[in-house]
């Protein structure tokens, strides 16, 4: 339990600090002064009333200074934060359960791989559930955010690069065809021409461009059809930033699970008589929203959906 509990408590102070990025970054406003401030009287939040979680509870959602409403964002975007670090603190309790059990051979290279694959989808959510609500409340997905978070997934690609687990960048002939170990796949169909850590970071540095490409040719044609701008530049960067972090395939999923929960929203708002055709959606969030679900189930649906081909 002391895994969960420290992930936990990690959890609600980013989930703190990213609520501060949510009302700032839009804005273009610093995240660092001025202080915490009611966003009604702009009176200062006291330290006492600014414990993630609990101060909301106990002030009813109100500020002690002018009695408005403080939005339920905060302690939502807190506790929703908390559960991410939970689950991947959970994860990370398992791999070194698994590679640093007595009896072991101790920690080979491939646990580090592991080690720094879970910190990746760790900060990915920290950096998705930013940007759901940061569409939600104003459209908008800030680049400080995004490109960064291209960069960063990128980084962690080469630092994992560097712990390929021994055999993994050689090329091993099977009976069948050559075939290059390469990471993240089992004995996945390689190529002759690169070792393990190149295929391994141009793949995904490809993955994030065509990634990028294909958002583009969508946001294009829809252009072309409905004569105006269905997606921002914004949904391109956030298909890259999703793509660079967890791969090609689990950024399609991503895209998939975007796209059907935008459907959903927009129809029952259409049912509902609360939006038209021409109405405006956040797309960015249900992407954002879309490649939590895959970061965490996403190998599995792969998984069964390529034996499913097989
Ligand atoms: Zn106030």
């Amino acid at each position: 339990m002391i895994y969960e509990t420290v992930g936990f408590l990690l959890g609600l102070i980013f989930g703190s600090f990213l609520n501060v990025c949510i009302s700032r970054l839009p804005g273009h406003e610093s995240i660092v002064k001025p202080s915490s401030r009611c966003p009604h009287c702009h009176a200062s939040i006291r330290w006492y009333d600014n414990i993630p979680l609990l101060s909301w509870i106990l002030l009813r959602g109100k500020c002690r200074d002018c009695g408005q409403p403080i939005s339920a964002r905060y302690p939502l975007v807190e506790l929703l934060t908390a559960i991410w670090f939970t689950i991947q603190a959970a994860r990370l309790h398992t791999v070194i359960h698994f590679y640093f059990s007595p009896g072991t051979n101790g920690g080979s290279s491939y646990s580090a791989f592991a080690i720094i694959a879970n910190l990746g989808v760790t900060i990915a959510g920290f950096l998705l559930i930013g940007l759901i609500f940061m569409d939600w409340e104003t459209g908008l997905l800030p680049d400080s955010f995004t490109l960064t978070g291209v960069f960063l997934g990128l980084l962690l690609i080469c630092t994992q690069a560097i712990f390929l687990a021994p055999g993994q960048d050689q090329i091993l002939l099977t009976q069948n065809s050559p075939k290059l170990t390469s990471v993240g796949a089992t004995a996945d169909t390689g190529n002759l021409f690169m070792t393990g850590p190149e295929a391994l970071i141009l793949g995904r540095v490809l993955a994030a461009c065509g990634a990028a490409i294909l958002m583009l040719l969508i946001r294009q044609t829809y252009r072309a059809i409905r004569h105006r701008e269905g997606m921002g530049l914004g949904d391109v960067k956030l298909l890259a930033m999703i793509t660079a972090f967890l791969g090609f395939w689990p950024g399609m999923l991503s895209l998939f699970f975007g796209v059907l929960g935008a459907s959903i929203y927009g129809i029952f708002q259409l049912a509902r008589g609360r939006a038209g055709t021409s109405s405006k959606l956040a797309f960015g969030s249900f992407l954002a929203a879309g490649a939590l679900i895959a970061a965490q189930v996403g190998d599995r649906i792969i998984d069964a959906y390529s034996q499913l081909l097989r």
